[in-house]
């Protein structure tokens, strides 16, 4: 197919987002084309400054515009019991929810052996020096409830057995196989109700 080079540009730039094809990039291509200018350059200003003014806290690790986050900084959060999870989204998942008064720490990612993916890769250091201090009484697992979110809540609790902290694991309920940021408010409640300790 031959597009001026602008659209074919623009259908490119579109592809490199996740679960968007060739069809789909197409059709929010030429819509870009019938947008008003003003609303087009909104959208790309949103998209730059999303990427220059959100960092990753330096403490959990969850998206912030300022260092350390909202929730790190939040006097009013219990800070004995850390929830683990894999990825941002998850955060806001398990926020959206308000029964949740911890703080979090996020990975960045899972355990994956079949993807060349190691404890080395994700954030485990960064939650092992959280818990030197000796505030923290409970880690919540909450990794997804796929094998690879299983493997890592494993080999988590397994290097934490020896510091005598509470180790928990949100219970199953959750859909097997997937997201924790899909899960809907209430079973994600549950999940985390029921916690079992590991
Ligand atoms: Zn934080």
């Amino acid at each position: 197919m031959h597009y001026p080079e602008p659209i074919s540009k623009l259908i490119d730039s579109f592809m490199k987002l996740p679960g968007i094809g060739p069809k789909t990039a197409v059709r929010l291509a030429f819509f870009v084309l019938t947008m008003k200018e003003d609303t087009v350059l909104d959208f790309a200003k949103a998209l730059v400054n999303a990427k220059r003014n959100l960092l990753y806290c330096t403490v959990c690790g969850h998206i912030t515009d300022k260092d350390p986050c909202y929730i790190c900084d939040d006097e009013r959060r219990d800070k004995t019991t850390i929830c683990v999870v894999q990825d941002p989204k998850d955060v806001i998942a398990m926020e959206k929810m308000k029964e949740y008064n911890g703080l979090y720490h996020v990975l960045h990612g899972a355990i994956s052996p079949m993807d060349g993916i190691g404890p080395e890769d994700i954030k485990i250091t960064e939650l092992l020096k959280r818990l030197q201090d000796e505030t923290v009484q409970e880690v919540i697992l909450a990794t997804n409830p796929n094998i690879e979110g299983e493997a890592t809540a494993m080999y988590i609790s397994r290097l934490l057995k020896p510091t005598g902290i509470k180790i928990t694991r949100i219970a199953h309920g959750l859909p097997v196989g997937g997201d924790l940021e899909y899960a809907d408010e209430v079973t994600l409640s549950k999940a985390l109700e029921g916690r079992r300790e590991l």
